[in-house]
C-alpha cells in the first residue's frame, strides 16, 4: 500500500468526492491555460486520489465504479478536457488491465498508477487507414520467443506522446481466418510518436502519429476474446458509458452559466434573458441537463464498470450518442447567446468559446455517432424475432415505459431499413431509450416534475424530427 493509499483509504465516497472537488478547482475552465496538462498538475490530481476508484483494493485502489463515474462527472463541471484526460486513463487503459490482463501484468503496471505520482497510460485502436470500420485494422502481431512483436501505425490517440502505457490492439491474419489481440505496451518496448497532431479543442491533450515496432512479453497480452472484434466490445464500451457521467458535470456548468450571462448582459434596457427566443434557448440547454442527469444516474445507479459491460451494449450505444449531441447543441445554443462574447477565448464573462471546442468532438470520437446508432438499430432488429421495430420497442424494457408513457408512435420504423435508415433509426431508439430514464431518474429521486415534463417534450421533438428526416430521405431520392 502507497501512503495515498494509506491516506484515502478510511475516506467516504463523500469525503473522497469533497477532496478531487477541492483539487478540480484548480483547473477551473474559466482560468486554466489551453495548453497541454503539465506533470505537475496531473500530479494533484492523482494527489487527490483520481486513479484510485478503477485500482483493486490489493494493488492500493478503492475499487469503486461509482467513484469512477462521479470523479470524472466532478472534474467534467470545472473543466471538460481534464475530466476527459482522467478518464482516458482509468476508463480506457487501465480498466482493461484490472479487468482483463494475467496477475504478472497487474502485479507489474497497477501498484505504478496507486502513487500520487502516477504516470499516465492512452488506448490505441484508431489508425490512419481504419477508424470507424476496425475490418481495416493493419497493425499486426506475430509471436516470438518470449512474447510478440507488434508492427504497425496509430493515430489520434489521446497522450500520444506523453502516456508511458499503452493498451494496443492488433490482428494476425492465418489465411482466411483473422485473430485479434490486446497488448499492454510500455513506451520503451517500441512506441514511437513520429508527429503531432494540432487539435481545434480539449488542448490539455496531446495527440499525434505512434509508429509502433515493440517487442511485449507474452505475460502482457491481454486475456480477451480473440476471434472477432465483437468478442471484445466491452473494451469500447467503458469510455462511452463515462460519457454520460462526464456529460452531466459539464451540462450542470453550462446550463448554469448560460443563465447567468444572459441574466447579466443587458440588451437596451431588459436583459437577455427578457427576450423569448433567448428563453427558448435556455430551456433547450436545462433539458438537456436534465436528460444527462438521468443518463448519469443510470450509468451509476444500473451499469458497473467493474465487470463485463457487453450485455450492455445497446444501452451503452444509447448514452453515448444522446448525452454527446446533446452536449454539442447546448455548447452551441450557449455561443449564439452569448453573441460575439461568446466567440472570444479567455472572455471574463463567459466559457461558452472553449464549451463549444472542447465538446465538439464528442460525436466522433469513441465510435462516431452515426455508426453507433446504425449498430443500436441493427441490434434491436436482430432482437425484434419476427415482431416489427415498433412492437418490439414498445415491449423492450430499456424503452418500453417511454412509449407508453408518452404514447410514442414509432410505426415509421416498420419499413425495410437500408443503412442511412439505420442511422436514423438508431437515433430515436436512442431518444426513446433517454426518454424512459429520465422517467426512471424522476421516479428514483423525486426530480421537479416541470424539468421531467420539458426533457420529455424536447425528446418527443427529436423523435418527430426522425420521422421528418425519414419522408425527406424518400422525396430527395437518397434511399433509390
Ligand atoms: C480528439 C480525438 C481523440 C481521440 N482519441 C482516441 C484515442 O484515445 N484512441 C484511439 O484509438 N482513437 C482515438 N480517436 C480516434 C477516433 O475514435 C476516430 O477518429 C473515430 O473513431 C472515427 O474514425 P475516423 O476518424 O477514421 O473516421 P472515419 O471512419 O473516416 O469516419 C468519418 C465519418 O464518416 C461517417 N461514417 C462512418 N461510418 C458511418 C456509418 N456507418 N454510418 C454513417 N456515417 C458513417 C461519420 O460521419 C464519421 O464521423 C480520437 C479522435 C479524436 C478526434
Amino acid at each position: 500500500m502507497t501512503d495515498l493509499a494509506d491516506a484515502v483509504a478510511p475516506l467516504s465516497t463523500e469525503e473522497f468526492i469533497a477532496g478531487v472537488e477541492a483539487a478540480a478547482s484548480r483547473f477551473d475552465a474559466t482560468t486554466y491555460p489551453q495548453r497541454e496538462l503539465h506533470t505537475d498538475d496531473w500530479a494533484v490530481l492523482t494527489g487527490a486520489g483520481v486513479l484510485l476508484p478503477v485500482l483493486p483494493a490489493e494493488y492500493g485502489g478503492r475499487d469503486s465504479h461509482t467513484e469512477m463515474c462521479r470523479v470524472v462527472e466532478v472534474l467534467a463541471e470545472q473543466n471538460l478536457a481534464v475530466a476527459v484526460y482522467t478518464a482516458i486513463v482509468t476508463g480506457l487503459a487501465l480498466r482493461p488491465v484490472v479487468l482483463w490482463a494475467e496477475e504478472e501484468a497487474k502485479r507489474e503496471v497497477l501498484p505504478l498508477f496507486a502513487g500520487p505520482l502516477a504516470p499516465t497510460a492512452g488506448f490505441a485502436s484508431t489508425e490512419p487507414g481504419c477508424g470507424s470500420a476496425m475490418s481495416g485494422l493493419a497493425t499486426t502481431f506475430e509471436e516470438v520467443e518470449g512474447g510478440y512483436r507488434i508492427c504497425g501505425q496509430k493515430h489520434w490517440q489521446a497522450l500520444s506522446a506523453t502516456a508511458s502505457w499503452w493498451v494496443v490492439v492488433a490482428k494476425r491474419d492465418c489465411g482466411e481466418s483473422r485473430e485479434y489481440g490486446w497488448f499492454v505496451v510500455e513506451r520503451g518496448d517500441g512506441f514511437h510518436t513520429s508527429r503531432r497532431y494540432e487539435a481545434l479543442g480539449l488542448k490539455v491533450i496531446d495527440y499525434g502519429v505512434n509508429d509502433i515496432d515493440a517487442f511485449v512479453p507474452a505475460h502482457r497480452r491481454i486475456n480477451a476474446g480473440t476471434r472477432d472484434l465483437s468478442s471484445m466490445v466491452d473494451i469500447y464500451l467503458s469510455g462511452r458509458a463515462m460519457i454520460g457521467a462526464l456529460a452531466c458535470g459539464f451540462l450542470r456548468r453550462v446550463a448554469r452559466e448560460a443563465r447567468a450571462y444572459a441574466d447579466a448582459r443587458r440588451v437596451g434596457r431588459s436583459p437577455l434573458s427578457a427576450i423569448g427566443f433567448v428563453r427558448y434557448r435556455l430551456e433547450a440547454i436545462d433539458s438537456a441537463h436534465t436528460v444527462c442527469a438521468a443518463l448519469n444516474h443510470y450509468v451509476q445507479t444500473r451499469l458497473d464498470l467493474k465487470s463485463d459491460l457487453t450485455p450492455e451494449f445497446p444501452s451503452i450505444q444509447a448514452v453515448k450518442t444522446v448525452a454527446t449531441e446533446l452536449m454539442v447543441s447546448s455548447a452551441n445554443h450557449y455561443q449564439q447567446l452569448a453573441g460575439g462574447e461568446g466567440y472570444r477565448c479567455g472572455s471574463p464573462t463567459n466559457i461558452a468559446a472553449q464549451a463549444f471546442l472542447d465538446s465538439r468532438v464528442f460525436t466522433i470520437f469513441d465510435g462516431t455517432n452515426d455508426l453507433l446508432s446504425q449498430q443500436l438499430a441493427q441490434h434491436c432488429l436482430d432482437s425484434a424475432d419476427g415482431r416489427s421495430l415498433s412492437a418490439f420497442l414498445a415491449a423492450w424494457a430499456p424503452t418500453a415505459p417511454a412509449v407508453s408513457a408518452h404514447g410514442l408512435d414509432l410505426r415509421f420504423l416498420d419499413r425495410e431499413l437500408r443503412q442511412e435508415h439505420l442511422v436514423l433509426a438508431g437515433r430515436a431508439i436512442a431518444y426513446t431509450f433517454a426518454a424512459a430514464r429520465v422517467l426512471q431518474w424522476a421516479a428514483e429521486t423525486g426530480a421537479d416534475a416541470d424539468r421531467v415534463r420539458t426533457a420529455a417534450e424536447f425528446l418527443t421533438a427529436d423523435i418527430d424530427r426522425v420521422r421528418v428526416e425519414f419522408g425527406l430521405l424518400e422525396r430527395l431520392g437518397v434511399d433509390a
